[in-house]
């Protein structure tokens, strides 16, 4: 691959001679073809050989790689870059009561070097959105969202910041220790801050921010329904994890009588400026309701795996008509931390619940793409490679070892050893080039992260 000279950051890119995956609604594909990049946007996309366009550009002879729309991730935590490997052979709330003590050690420095971490190593595997759902705010833990915000700025990853909460301690019956919760003005106080500071809605800019309450069992009926109203009023999307457990189940049928699913029906959480991470354990009927209202949801198969939490109804979700998006969730929950993976491991997944045709090949890559967009309402500006959209792309290289000779590039990417990104593209921005990030030095995030890691954990181990 040769890339000629031109200005790096607006300059127009071709990618040519490669496989392209358009992931458009008609899931038009090239087995040779090209995409052209002008002003951060797709110009061009088709079949056969590029025409060149006469001003300066960046000229990629892609022979041997796929092109696809970046992939988005739905649900993550950034933080806990900062506390892998910790309650290793864990239930959800073992792990939770083992790492809140951790967490009220966080500070945002150390979110600053985890969040620089986590967002180069899903650049790496072809991710260029990512949403951050970050819940966890230490009194005297300084500013964490400008932390996140200044990492998306320093590695050129999209991110939707979920600024989360929680008001329900261990003393109001909740999971977290009394240190870490807000009360419940402060957390709407600081959410619609952050919204104010921080929220970009055009379709170019790298940062939004959406409303984000951690879960039933941390957070208030108070905080859930007046979150709800904020986010409303300022027309940005809500976001929480929801009936991940069987133990989440029984603790809000025992509180509230009702299901999660049920409860956030009550709560006014279900509808399309909503998207909920895991969803595993939903009746027929929640199915039917995330379809009816266009509910999203983020499925995170591996973290789902990692905590044995169970195995979401994904096929059935689609059938309902429900947006799905994947989410690699916190590395503390998977150690991972890449997206690219988690293609393979929401088929293998899926095909373990329901059968040989839980999910296709392509569907898992459009949950990737296409699906993440819709859960997080941007379907118009992300998730396929069509003129005038903007132009986040992943090229991956598919003659190494791992792929070489394989019939059918999007197989090698879904089915195969999840490649490396050779190129990625954030709004037209080289943040991968070559299989090496571009926008931050690897070396000087490694060694951060290695820092913030023994400076928070030194106490606690
Ligand atoms: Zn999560």
């Amino acid at each position: 691959m040769t890339a000629a000279t031109g200005p790096r950051q607006t300059a127009s890119v071709v990618i040519d001679n490669a496989a392209v995956a358009t992931l458009d609604a008609a899931g038009t594909e090239h087995a040779r073809g090209h995409v052209i990049v002008t002003d951060g946007r797709i110009a061009a996309v088709g079949a056969g050989p590029a025409v060149r366009p006469a001003g300066p550009h960046t000229y990629l002879d892609a022979t041997g790689c796929l092109v696809t729309p970046g992939l988005v991730n739905t649900h993550h935590h950034l933080y806990q870059w900062a506390t892998r490997g910790f309650a290793r052979d864990a239930t959800l709330f073992e792990w939770l009561t083992t790492l809140y003590p951790v967490w009220t050690r966080l500070d945002a420095e150390i979110t600053a070097a985890a969040s620089a971490a986590g967002m180069a190593r899903l650049a790496l595997t072809g991710c260029t959105t990512v949403a951050d759902h970050h819940y966890v705010f230490p009194t005297d833990g300084g500013d964490q969202i400008a932390a996140l915000v200044d990492s998306s700025r320093r590695t050129g990853l999209r991110l939707h910041v979920v600024r989360g909460s929680m008001d329900r301690g261990r003393s109001q019956g909740g999971l977290p220790p009394d240190n870490l919760v807000e009360d419940t003005e402060q957390a709407l106080v600081g959410t619609e801050e952050a919204i104010r500071i921080h929220h970009d809605p055009d379709p170019l800019g790298l940062v939004r921010v959406a409303v984000g309450p951690c879960s039933p069992f941390s957070v208030s009926r108070e905080l859930m329904e007046r979150a709800a109203e904020l986010a409303r009023r300022h027309g940005v999307r809500l976001h929480t994890h929801l009936a991940e457990t069987l133990d989440e189940e029984r603790q809000c049928l025992e509180e509230n009588g009702r299901t999660p699913a049920q409860y956030a029906d009550d709560l006014g959480w279900l509808g399309e400026d909503v998207w909920l991470a895991h969803a595993v354990h939903l009746a027929d009927e929640a199915v039917q309701r995330f379809g009816e209202t266009g509910t999203g949801v983020a499925h995170c198969p591996s973290s789902n795996g990692r905590l044995g939490s169970g195995l979401a109804p994904v096929r059935h979700l689609l059938d309902a008509g429900a947006p799905v998006g994947l989410g690699v969730d916190g590395v503390a929950s998977n150690e991972s931390g890449g997206l690219g993976e988690e293609l393979r491991q929401a088929l293998l997944v899926a095909r373990l619940r329901e059968g040989p045709r839980g999910l296709t090949v392509r569907e898992a890559l459009r949950l990737a793409t296409m699906g993440g967009a819709r859960c997080l309402g941007r379907q118009a500006d992300l998730g396929s490679i069509e003129h005038g959209k903007v132009a986040d792309l992943a090229v991956w290289r598919l003659d190494g070892l791992g792929h070489a000779g394989i019939a059918d590039p999007v197989a090698a990417l879904v089915l195969g050893p999840a490649p490396l990104a050779e190129h990625v593209f954030v709004g037209g921005r080289p943040v991968v080039a070559g299989g090496e990030l571009r926008t931050a030095d690897l070396d000087s995030v490694t060694r951060d992260l290695r820092a913030a890691c023994r400076r928070l954990t030194e106490v606690s181990r």
